[in-house]
């Protein structure tokens, strides 16, 4: 008998063809662009692909990012701010409020406090720009602590475009640990350059270096990060966690939300319960890594009794902010 291949299937590998080509096409007309949709959807961003218009939105109750081709959504466009009076009072705008008002202090602005979580942490892993691998085993020893009880392992990961120029066999290697459902990752935006003087104060340091260019630090991540076939999220984290009062409403004024950190292990800083723990997974913070296994470790029993687990950040923030807990 001649092969053949049956109907659902071709369609199949057509539409397989097709998104994986799409996928390799460049990114073009990428620009901010708000406004709202149904089902609580924030419009965040518009930009072409292979001749066809999509949005990044962001459902602003459960924090949670998608790509949609322009023609399935309805959008009422709009600003930033008159949007989010039209989606007010969801965890979203709540958790933009509280990072805008926790934005003083030269580090560790934004979301940063532990939340009232039954046992566990959020865990936050950050790439800067490295000339080193990726520390795979802090994955591989995640996996496997948690394969008994919670899979896939929520993290969020916090890229910067130079480490992903450097990094697309590691960037290749997360993305099939996704999608072999052992992982669910949150992409966070962490800058293109991630400029850092150590001979030079916070205060000029860092996204505060005079004459940075704040639009291709946040929108040329966003891109690369699409490029790698990687969904930008709602949250940000700033370099070194540095910035002052005017940079925080800067980034805020792009949608993203500020994300610090609680518990930066390798600085001594202990994981509390609901703790946004920071570990660096770009081979530069062994220490902390280290530390983070120990953690792991210390706390394998209570793991497999499902007393003490690992938290989605988004998740979490939808937890702390939503309109049912006052
Ligand atoms: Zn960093």
């Amino acid at each position: 008998m001649p092969f053949q291949i049956k109907r659902p299937t071709f369609w199949l590998i057509l539409t397989i063809l097709s998104s994986t080509s799409l996928s390799a096409q460049p990114i073009s007309k990428y620009r901010t662009f708000f406004g709202t949709a149904i089902n609580n959807l924030l419009v965040l961003r518009s930009f072409e692909r292979g001749g066809q218009s999509f949005y990044l939105a962001a459902n602003v109750l459960t924090l949670t990012t998608r790509l949609y081709p322009a023609k399935q959504l309805k959008v009422e466009a709009g600003s930033l701010s008159k949007s989010l009076i039209k989606l007010s009072n969801s965890a979203y705008s709540r958790a933009m409020t509280t990072a805008q008002q926790q934005s003083y202090n030269l580090q560790d602005a934004g979301i940063s406090q532990g939340f009232s979580k039954e046992k566990g942490i959020s865990l936050t892993i950050d790439l800067c720009p490295s000339h080193k691998p990726l520390d795979r085993v802090i994955f591989t020893s995640l996996i496997n602590a948690f394969k008994k009880v919670k899979t896939p392992v929520p993290v969020a990961l916090s890229i910067t475009g130079r480490f992903m120029l450097t990094h697309g066999d590691d960037i290749e290697w997360l993305k099939g640990l996704q999608k072999a459902g052992d992982l669910d990752i949150t992409w966070i935006n962490h800058t293109y350059n991630h400029h850092f003087n150590p001979r030079i104060p916070l205060k000029e340091n860092f996204l505060l270096e005079p004459g940075t260019d704040i639009n291709f630090e946040i929108l040329g991540t966003e891109i690369a990060m699409l490029q790698h076939g990687l969904t930008p999220s709602v949250f940000f984290r700033f370099p070194g966690l540095v910035s002052d009062h005017s940079l925080v409403d800067k980034i805020t004024d792009y949608g993203l939300i500020p994300v610090g950190t609680d518990a930066w292990l390798a600085k001594g800083q202990n994981a509390a319960t609901g703790s946004i723990v920071l570990i660096h997974g770009n081979g530069n913070e062994p220490v902390g890594v280290k530390d983070f296994i120990r953690l792991l470790s210390n706390q394998a029993p209570e793991i497999i009794k499902k007393q003490w687990l690992l938290y989605d950040l988004s998740e979490t923030v939808e937890d702390e902010f939503s309109v049912n807990r006052q």
